[in-house]
């Protein structure tokens, strides 16, 4: 049987999680002034190690990584795609770039206005389509949020041919003609019409000019449906936001460059092995010494692996905090940490800052990703951890809506800041205690380095490596040794 956190349990620990909380943020008070632009960046081309990648990415030729920044005016989070080749990954980089420089100089000129409270925040997640084995869609997200009650987004797209070694052109993916653009026009707006309270807020003309000018398209193509995006204001009142219409294939089909549908190679991915077991919860002892090590921002291809092996030779069990956009990328991975039996957190799909986001943003965040680990293994995860540590009432009483334990920290390895190990250890040696959940990152080759030091230290002074949920079910009821200081 898998034992649950209960009613009671989790009122309690979400009263534990702001004491912890609160001391986190006490420390993080005292420390601002010495805290310069802390960056916490993957960087190009880290990952992108063909020799040494234990575990296939889901999308032959595509591998994916969050980079991650936080300061003490801003916080954000950008998903960079690599495929290695430089036609494709120069302007997809540059178009990040350039979205990360108009956010940056955006916070530099308000840079008066942001504070600890009052942070920027930048947002770039990405979907991806397939279309065939080497052709995909990615589709942009791009939030920039400065502060009131919503940011901004606006949407991009690239259609990519990794056999060509190209981004597509419109005209290489559609016959671009008078048929064509007219056909397309009247299927999407009574595709649109479809919803009528939507509909009511859209302008016809902005409409009718949108759509017959293919130029100006944001497109993507899967393999079912060719999709048009619309930024807010673009076709239709502020209040509805962007907008999207998904044409049907088969009704287009005629248009379409026959080259980009015949697939003799499409793989399909692989069945999900539902043998996985969730881990039953280990019974503690009251007088043992406990800690538990997590891993947040994987799974990373390259890190996660290491970081496995070496809590294999100690038999340890510890919590990965998965990003649902890597656990889409690399649920081979997923599985693999499943299997040796450690726990699996929900860390939101694209690293968000939550306290920025609209209500149904968040919950989209925080399903979606439980969706993605769920296809992986088979079973959901039991809590989460809001990224940054960043968290309001709105958010906690959204989590507790959703019914998933949020968990935060008490000790952080600072891996993200120093990228030593002898640094990452020195910190969590200085500050373990029992009951400590430990924060660090599986992203970083330091925080791999760290670990075997580190795990037979603590082997040494007789801790043993429990999860999350083993920790606060032995607190049931208690105060949690994850409060202690
Ligand atoms: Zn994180």
């Amino acid at each position: 049987m898998i034992r649950r956190i209960k009613w009671p349990g989790w009122l309690l620990l979400l009263i534990l999680v702001i004491v912890v909380s609160s001391f986190f943020f006490s420390l993080l008070k005292k420390n601002t002034e010495t805290i310069q632009a802390q960056e916490v960046i993957v960087s190009h081309g880290q990952i992108i190690d063909e020799n040494d990648q234990n575990f296939e990415t889901k999308y032959s030729g595509i591998d994916v990584v969050s980079k991650t920044k936080q300061t003490e005016i801003y916080t954000s989070s950008i998903v960079v795609p690599e495929t290695g080749i430089e036609a494709i990954d120069k302007n997809v980089h540059e178009w990040l770039r350039n979205k990360e420089k108009e956010f940056l100089e955006q916070v530099d000129l308000n840079k008066d206005i942001f504070n600890e409270e009052h942070l920027a925040h930048l947002n770039i997640q990405m979907t991806t389509q397939q279309i065939t084995s080497h052709i995909y869609s990615f589709i942009f997200s791009n939030y920039q949020y400065y502060g009131g009650a919503n940011g901004n987004q606006d949407i991009t797209t690239f259609t990519i041919d990794l056999k060509k070694g190209k981004i597509l052109e419109l005209e290489e993916v559609l016959a671009v003609n008078k048929d064509s653009v007219d056909t397309i026009y009247q299927l999407a707006f009574s595709l649109l019409q479809e919803d009528e309270e939507r509909f009511s807020f859209v302008f016809e003309d902005q409409l009718k000019d949108a759509l017959t000018k293919p130029t100006n398209w944001k497109w993507s193509l899967s393999s079912d449906v060719f999709s048009l995006y619309f930024d807010k204001y673009e076709i239709a009142a502020g209040a509805v936001g962007l907008m999207q219409v998904d044409i049907p294939l088969d009704e287009i089909l005629t248009y379409i460059n026959e080259d980009i549908l015949i697939d003799s190679e499409k793989v399909e991915v692989g069945d999900i092995d539902k043998e996985i077991i969730e881990s039953e919860w280990k019974e503690l002892d009251p007088n043992g010494k406990y800690v538990a090590l997590t891993f947040d921002d994987g799974p990373h291809p390259k890190v996660t692996p290491q970081v496995l092996d070496t809590l294999s030779e100690y038999g340890a069990k510890a919590t990965f905090y998965m990003l649902g956009t890597q656990v889409e990328y690399y649920p081979g991975l997923v599985q693999e940490v499943a299997r040796l039996g450690h726990e699996i957190g929900n860390h939101s799909m694209s690293h968000p800052n939550l306290v920025t986001l609209e209500p149904k943003r968040i919950k989209h965040e925080l399903e979606e990703t439980s969706l993605q680990i769920e296809e992986a293994v088979g079973f959901r995860p039991s809590t989460m951890r809001p990224p940054y540590g960043s968290y309001n009432d709105g958010v906690i009483s959204l989590i507790s809506d959703i019914g998933i334990p949020m968990v935060l920290w008490s000790v952080d390895s600072l891996d993200w800041k120093s990228r030593d190990k002898d640094e990452i250890n020195k910190v969590i040696l200085n500050n373990v205690h029992d009951g400590a959940i430990i924060l660090m990152h599986d992203i970083h080759q330091a925080t791999a380095d760290a670990l075997p030091h580190l795990m037979k230290e603590l082997d040494q002074q007789g801790y043993e490596f429990v999860t999350v949920s083993e920790l606060l079910e032995q607190n049931h009821g208690e105060i949690g040794p994850h409060s202690k200081r």
